[in-house]
């Protein structure tokens, strides 16, 4: 009979996803005795079932329906193509290729950092004390005792009840990895999954309909900030269904939904990719015997990422929103250094969120409406990329850059915008706010020519009443 197994360290980190994976590697790097233990695979959901693995379909959609478009005859360009084919197969091979070799990097990067990866499910026997069942030498469980718990366990999807996975029902996780493309696919959710999967398989050639229960896509965006995504589904096609609610499958397999007058209607579809949000994960794994407290359905933490029980911390989507990787290893690296002895908080002055659309949309820091709902009084412009010489040359001229402003000092306290590759531009909109910067900084700083950057000063001097290509 096998035997448990006992090993010590000083950090035990559960779960090796974006949060988890840098905390051990921070740690590694500071000399931190660390085991990272992971149930599934080393990358978490960002790297093998989500940011990573999307991104990659979402770039073979965009260059199938470029060709396609080129084929149509309707390209002003002047380029005519044969109609593309898709090889399906090698897409999701390609995009498999891409998660592999950087789950491969994150495995060999723990490594080289000094700190040990476990494969295996993890139950906690105590705040100090993590089982794991079959990672022992012998085949049998493996006891870890540890001086801090750090909980990474990241987030699950949500199920809706009335329409359980299975079937044509799936999560973004199967439509990750298609192995044949719906004739018709309805989505339900209009938030960051259900559009950009939803985006990507309409340019793919798939129908598609997106059925969603608030007023508007993309809801917790500005509704101006979110219009060029509306109006670019609509020009491609793709039925958007809003104020809507879903009822379940009919005995056919249909889709029953109520509409906003509360008619019933069915909608016939191939597959329903259901993607109405994500909650922390803090069951199966015994998290409950430590009674931590929680904040909703997320553990609670402190600027610190510290929980209420000492020595015992959690970072990422299963502490709650926003549940985006980039937070979440900012979190593991804070933890790594606060736990080797370094004063650190948490305390970002913004952190970025990009939805990767058609056009694409970026949020840093306070909209207009959220200065006006904390009482500070504000200088807000906006510069079109109608007038951007690049945005026209990659004949995307949609959206607009937004900058927010405090009145009295010019201090920027946000930015937002929408149009092609913006998401490339949230690093300079966090890096301004992050190093204090005012309208005058960026308006005064010489952007690169022709580049969509330059939309970023424009709206700087827009707001400072003098804009030079407006
Ligand atoms: P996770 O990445 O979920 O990792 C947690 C890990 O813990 C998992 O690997 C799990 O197997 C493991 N685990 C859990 N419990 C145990 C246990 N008891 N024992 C052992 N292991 C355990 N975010 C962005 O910022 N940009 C994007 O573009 C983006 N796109 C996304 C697209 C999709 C389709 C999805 C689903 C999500 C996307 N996200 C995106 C969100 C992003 O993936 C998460 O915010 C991020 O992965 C959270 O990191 P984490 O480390 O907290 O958790
Ligand atoms: P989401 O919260 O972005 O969107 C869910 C949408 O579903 C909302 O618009 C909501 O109103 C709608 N909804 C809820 N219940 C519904 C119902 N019964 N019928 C119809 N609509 C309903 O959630 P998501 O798209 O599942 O993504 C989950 C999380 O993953 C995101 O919140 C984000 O944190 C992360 N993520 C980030 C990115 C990115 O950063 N680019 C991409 C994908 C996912």
């Amino acid at each position: 009979m096998s035997q448990t197994q006992t090993i010590e360290t000083q950090l035990l980190v559960i779960g090796g996803g974006p949060g988890g994976y840098i905390a051990g590697i921070r740690a590694g790097q500071l000399g931190v005795k660390t085991i990272v233990v992971e149930g599934v695979n080393a990358g978490g959901t960002c790297l093998n079932i989500g940011c990573i693995p999307s991104k990659a379909l979402i770039h073979a959609a965009e260059e199938f329906a470029k060709v396609a478009s080129y084929a149509a005859g309707t390209s002003p360009l002047g380029i005519s193509v044969q109609a593309p084919a898709l090889d399906l197969a090698k897409t999701v091979e390609w995009k498999a290729g891409i998660v592999r070799k950087l789950t491969g990097g994150v495995s060999a990067l723990l490594k080289k950092n000094g700190a040990q990866l476990i494969k295996g499910w993890a139950t906690i026997v105590d705040g100090k004390t993590v089982e794991v069942a079959g990672a022992g030498e012998d085949g049998g469980a493996l006891r870890i005792k540890c001086e801090h718990l750090l909980l990474a366990t990241g987030s699950d999807v949500v199920e809706l009840p009335f329409l359980p996975f299975g079937g044509k029902v799936i999560s973004s996780t199967e439509a990750l990895s298609p192995t044949s493309l719906p004739k018709h696919l309805i989505v339900v959710g209009g938030g960051y999954i259900g559009l950009e999967l939803g985006t990507a398989y309409r340019k793919l050639g798939c129908e598609v309909t997106v059925v969603e229960a608030q007023d508007r896509i993309l809801p917790a965006y500005d509704a101006e900030l979110t219009k060029p995504v509306a109006t670019h589904l609509q020009k491609a096609g793709v039925k958007v269904l809003v104020k809507h609610s879903v009822l379940g499958l009919s005995d056919n397999g249909a889709l029953r939904v109520r509409d906003p007058d509360g008619a019933e209607l069915t909608l016939d579809a191939d597959q329903i990719l259901v993607a109405v949000g994500r909650r922390p994960k803090t069951d199966g794994f015994n998290l409950e015997s430590l009674g931590l407290d929680l904040a909703g359905k997320a553990i609670r933490i402190d600027d610190q990422c510290k929980t209420s029980m000492r020595n015992v911390w959690a970072i990422g989507d299963v502490a709650g929103e926003p549940m985006l990787a980039h937070r979440a290893m900012a979190q593991g690296e804070l933890v790594a250094e606060v736990v080797s002895g370094k004063k650190r908080h948490f305390m970002p002055a913004a952190i970025p969120a990009v939805c990767f659309t058609d056009p694409e949309v970026v949020v840093v820091g306070l909209s207009p409406d959220d200065a006006k709902a904390q009482g500070i009084e504000i200088k807000t412009s906006m510069f079109p990329f109608a007038a951007n010489g690049r945005a026209m040359s990659l004949e995307s001229t949609d959206g607009f850059v937004r900058v927010v402003a405090r009145a009295n000092d010019h201090r920027i306290l946000g930015w937002q915008a929408v149009g092609v590759q913006v998401s490339e531009l949230s690093i300079a909109f966090v890096q301004s706010i992050e190093m204090g910067a005012t309208l005058e900084d960026i308006a005064g700083t010489i952007h690169p020519h022709p580049t969509l950057g330059e939309a970023v000063q424009e709206a700087a001097l827009r707001a400072l009443g003098h804009a030079l290509h407006i």
